[in-house]
C-alpha cells in the first residue's frame, strides 16, 4: 500500500475509507483486532477547502483546532494555507510547531489565563479577541502590543446546535464603552468578531451578525479606531446530512458582506470553522464486544439467553460496543449529535431487521449510544459503522474504566495526494485544483485533471 507522512503521522494513498476499514479488521494483533478505530478521509477536508474557495473566497478560514486537533488534519489545513483559531497556549503550540508563521494564528478565547498571553506575546501571536473590561486590563498588563477583536454576541443564537451566547461576546450596544476603555489604555483593537452559534441551521443569523458587527464599526470609528478586521467566526454546517447546507448560508452571507463591507472597503475577512472542516470526513467503527437479548416488549427488563425467549415474544437485542459516550460519543451529550449506524457491509436485501439497542463499554448505564433502532441480528466480533465522527469528538474523549482512545487511520485519494505535493512545492494561488461535486463532497472523475482550474461552474454539477 502506498504511503507517505502527514505532520509525522502514516497516510495511506489511495484507500477508500470503507476499505481501509475492512483491511484493518482483517489485519493486526487479535487485541488490536478488535479495537475501535477511525478512519479519517483527508480528501473529504480538501474537497471542503475547495468548496470554502470557490463559495466564499474572499473570506479566510481560520480552522478552530478545539474541534479536532488531529496531526492530520492540522498538518493538511497548514499545507492548504489556512489560518488556525486556537483556544489555549497548547494549541497555539501545536500550530507554531508545525512552522505555521504566528501571523495565521488568532487566539480567539476572550477569557484567557495570563501565562498564556504572555506565551503568545513571546510568539508573536498578537491576534485576540476580548468581550470584557477585566480582560483588557489584562492585556494591558501582559501584552499591550496586541491587535485586539472585540468579540460580540449575535443578535440570535437560539438557532444552533450549540449556543454560545450565555457564555461569550458583549452586547453590541456595550462595545462602546468597552472601546472607549480600550483607547484610554492605548490599546490596539482592529476589528470585530462573532460566533453564531455552533452548527447553525438558519442562514440570517450570519447576515443579521455581519450587520451588527457594522454598525460597532462605525462606533469604533467615532472613537478614533480604525478597524480593518472582520471575524465572522464558526457555525458552518460539516455533514452533507445537516438541515442546511454551505452553499446555503454563503448565499446569504455573501450578499451581507457586499453590503456592509464590500471588496476595497479595506476590511479582511476571516472565518473560524471548526465542525465544517472534520464532522464527514471521519469514520468510527466500534466492535460488538458483548450481545444480550432481552424480550422486545419489556426492554431493560430481566435479560434472558436467546433461546430462553419463549416463541411468541420477539427479542430485542442490546449489543455492547467498545467505544461510549465517556469516549467519542461524548458528541451526544456535548455537542447534542445525531448518530445513526451502519454496518461494515450492506446486509441482503429481506434480512429481517429487530429492535435494538447499542451501548458503551463502560459500567455507566447513562452509556447508551442508541436508545432505540432496527438491525438484523448480528453477534459478537461483528462492526458498526458511523460516519459523520470528526467534529468534537475523539478531542473531548475520556479514558474513564480505562477505556482506550481508538487509533486513527487517515487515508487520501490519489488525485488529491497528487495536489498536495504540488501545493509542498509551489504557491497555493497557482495551483489548479480538481472540480468536486458540491452535493456529496466527492471528486468528479477527471483524467486530464491537472489541466482543469476550479470555478464555480465546475462545481455545480
Ligand atoms: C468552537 C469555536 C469555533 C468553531 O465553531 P464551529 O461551529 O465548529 O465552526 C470557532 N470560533 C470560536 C471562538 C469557537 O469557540
Amino acid at each position: 500500500m502506498m504511503q507517505f507522512t502527514l505532520n509525522k503521522t502514516v497516510v495511506h494513498i489511495g484507500k477508500a475509507a470503507p476499505e481501509l476499514a475492512a483491511w484493518k479488521s482483517g489485519a493486526g494483533t487479535y487485541e488490536d483486532k478488535e479495537d475501535a478505530f477511525f478512519v479519517a478521509d483527508l480528501s473529504d477536508i480538501v474537497n471542503k477547502f475547495r468548496i470554502w474557495k470557490c463559495l466564499l473566497p474572499r473570506v479566510q478560514p481560520f480552522y478552530a483546532v478545539k474541534c479536532n486537533d488531529d496531526p492530520c488534519v492540522l498538518g493538511l489545513l497548514a499545507q492548504l494555507g489556512t489560518g488556525f483559531d486556537c483556544a489555549s497556549k497548547g494549541e497555539i503550540q501545536r500550530i507554531l510547531d508545525m512552522k505555521v508563521s504566528p501571523n495565521r494564528i488568532i487566539y480567539a478565547n476572550p477569557c484567557k489565563q495570563k501565562s498564556y498571553i504572555k506565551y503568545a506575546a513571546k510568539h508573536g501571536v498578537s491576534m485576540m479577541t476580548f468581550d470584557n473590561e477585566i480582560e483588557l486590563y489584562k492585556i494591558k498588563a501582559t501584552f499591550p502590543n496586541s491587535k485586539l477583536v472585540i468579540r460580540i454576541m449575535p443578535p440570535d443564537d437560539s438557532k444552533s446546535q450549540c449556543q454560545l451566547g450565555m457564555k461569550f461576546g458583549c452586547d453590541p450596544n456595550d462595545a462602546g464603552h468597552l472601546l472607549r476603555i480600550a483607547k484610554e489604555l492605548d490599546l490596539n483593537v482592529i476589528g470585530v468578531s462573532f460566533h453564531v452559534g455552533s452548527g447553525c441551521y438558519d442562514a440570517t443569523a450570519f447576515s443579521e451578525a455581519v450587520a451588527s458587527a457594522h454598525s460597532v464599526f462605525q462606533v469604533a470609528e467615532e472613537l478614533g479606531f480604525n478597524f480593518d478586521l472582520l471575524d465572522i467566526g464558526g457555525g458552518f454546517p460539516g455533514q452533507w446530512s445537516d438541515k442546511i447546507t454551505f452553499k446555503e448560508i454563503c448565499d446569504e452571507l455573501t450578499p451581507a458582506l457586499d453590503r456592509y463591507f464590500p471588496e476595497g472597503s479595506g476590511v479582511r475577512v476571516i472565518a473560524e470553522p471548526g465542525r465544517y472542516f472534520v464532522a464527514s470526513a471521519f469514520t468510527l467503527a466500534v466492535n460488538i464486544i458483548a450481545k444480550r437479548a432481552v424480550p422486545r416488549d419489556n426492554p431493560g427488563g430481566y435479560a434472558v439467553v436467546v433461546d430462553g425467549i419463549s416463541r411468541d415474544e420477539e427479542p430485542h437485542y442490546m449489543y455492547y460496543v467498545n467505544d461510549g459516550v465517556y469516549g467519542s460519543f461524548n458528541c451526544l451529550l456535548f455537542d447534542h449529535a445525531e448518530i445513526e449506524p451502519n454496518l461494515l457491509e450492506t446486509p441482503e436485501p429481506g434480512v429481517p431487521t429487530y429492535s435494538s439497542s447499542i451501548w458503551g463499554p463502560t459500567c455507566d448505564g447513562l452509556d447508551c449510544i442508541k436508545k432505540q433502532c432496527l438491525l438484523p441480528e448480528l453477534n459478537t466480533g461483528e462492526w458498526l459503522v458511523f460516519r459523520n465522527m470528526g467534529a468534537y469528538t475523539m478531542c473531548a474523549a475520556s479514558a474513564f474504566n480505562g477505556m482506550p482512545k481508538p487509533h486513527c487511520y487517515h487515508t487520501i485519494h490519489e488525485s488529491c495526494w497528487m495536489l498536495l505535493m504540488k501545493l509542498a512545492k509551489s504557491d497555493a494561488s497557482d495551483l489548479k485544483l480538481l472540480p468536486v461535486n458540491m452535493k456529496t463532497g466527492h471528486n468528479v472523475p477527471q483524467t486530464e485533471h491537472d489541466s482543469i482550474v476550479l470555478d464555480c461552474d465546475c462545481l455545480r454539477t
